[in-house]
């Protein structure tokens, strides 16, 4: 145990994983989050966990209770936009050689994160406003205007972090854009191990279960969107899609009746250095990704084992140089599974009918490990 205090910006999935995992380690922290208490863990969307997550969940002894609110996921389709099947991938070999596979919603996730934390353990509708450093210390000033001070502030409010701004010039990270984006729709009580996913031209439609439900995924080209609207939109896919799959368009119909779906541009951002003095950047704020290859939530939890682990190696004098190794560990790890999602992303977002019917057809020749070369490097470590 060292005599470290540190300040964790953001309770989502990496601030709670690093918090669970500094609790363990008998590393003092602060936790603060930008929701008020109502309006937090209201986001529903659904996720697949890696292993690389499901590691890390292990290590926090939280593993019975992310089982029991997950499901198995065992296969993986690719079907053409009209709900026929394209190809089929068997997914066991996850679940049989690296450890578990399963679905669940960022809702479940983040209540199991928040087991050995506790609600009110954390900060509520609170940001920060300044972060200055001197002394090997970092001065906060919080949006209520109080001041504190900390050795190390871990920066996890997201891919849009505000906080990351204080400290990073606009040039120092960069946005990466597919210009697609789509909305989440929820089909209750149905089950199913499968995570099926619709590439059309001009269309994507995904569809991912979790305990009880089914998460869709509706989307295409932005401009498409804002032309159409959502309406309009929703009508033209479902026109495509044969009267056999009654699911799609029950999910379609699903979304249309939804108020305010959830809605998430394709874009992801990759930060230069993750690392300003003793301010740390960790997660989606770090480098977040694509929806495509569904590895965001792993990796963030990955990351923040791997930083929690060289900062419980680090006495105060030498902070910068653990942060230095977190980033040695992580980053290239990180941003090469970003490669893999980006290149999915360039196969399934296509506009073109004559790209996209070469692409149904070359993809059946694909095995899911050159599908996702990276990212299986990293599960094999
Ligand atoms: C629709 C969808 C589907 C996805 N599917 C998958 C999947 O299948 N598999 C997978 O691994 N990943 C998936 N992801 C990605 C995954 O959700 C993210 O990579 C993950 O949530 C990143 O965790 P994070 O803690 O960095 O950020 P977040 O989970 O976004 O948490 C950020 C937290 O910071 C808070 N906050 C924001 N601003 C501030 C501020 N200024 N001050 C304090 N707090 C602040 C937010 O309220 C939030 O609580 C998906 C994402 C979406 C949107």
């Amino acid at each position: 145990m060292n005599d470290l205090n540190i300040l964790i910006v953001g309770a989502g999935i990496a601030g709670l994983t690093a918090a669970g995992l500094l609790k363990k380690q008998g590393i003092q922290y602060k936790i603060i989050e930008r929701d008020t208490l109502e309006k937090y863990n209201k986001t529903g969307y659904m996720m697949g966990l890696l292993p690389m997550g499901v590691r890390v969940l292990t290590e926090l002894n939280l593993r019975e209770s992310y089982f029991q609110k997950s499901v198995k996921m065992s296969h993986y389709e690719i079907h053409k936009e009209n709900g026929d099947l394209n190809k089929a991938f068997d997914m066991d070999f996850i679940s049989d050689d690296y450890g578990p596979y399963c679905g669940l919603g960022r809702k479940e996730l983040i209540d199991v994160l928040l087991e050995p934390i506790g609600k009110e353990n954390i900060s509520f509708n609170t940001t920060v406003k300044q972060l200055e450093q001197a002394d090997n210390k970092v001065n906060v000033m919080f949006s209520n205007d109080e001041k504190e001070s900390f050795h190390i502030v871990i920066i996890t409010d997201g891919i849009h972090s505000s906080t990351r701004k204080l400290l990073w010039t606009e040039d120092e990270y960069k946005y990466y854009d597919t210009h697609w984006g789509g909305w989440v729709a929820w089909l209750e009580n149905q089950s199913s191990d499968t995570y099926k996913e619709y590439w059309g031209a001009g269309s994507f439609m995904g569809m991912y279960p979790v305990k009880n439900r089914i998460g869709f995924f509706i989307g295409g080209p932005n401009d498409e969107i804002e032309k159409l609207g959502l309406q309009a939109f929703a009508n033209q896919m479902k026109a495509e899609i044969k009267p056999e799959y009654k699911i799609l368009h029950d999910a379609i119909d699903a979304l249309k009746n939804t108020e305010n779906p959830f809605y998430w541009e394709f874009s992801d951002v990759r930060t230069k250095e993750w690392h300003k003095g003793n301010v740390v950047l960790l997660g989606d704020a770090a480098a977040a990704f694509l929806p495509t290859a569904g590895v965001g939530a792993s990796m963030a939890m990955d990351s923040a084992a791997a930083l929690v682990d060289e900062l419980s190696r680090t006495d105060a004098e030498h902070i910068e140089y653990g942060l230095k190794l977190y980033t040695k560990r992580q980053q290239k790890r990180v941003e090469t599974n970003q490669n893999d999602s980006r290149q999915l992303g360039k196969m399934m977002f296509v506009k073109s009918h004559l790209i996209s019917a070469i692409r149904d057809y070359s993809i059946r020749y694909y095995s899911v490990k050159q599908l996702a070369k990276n990212i299986t490097k990293t599960i094999e470590g």
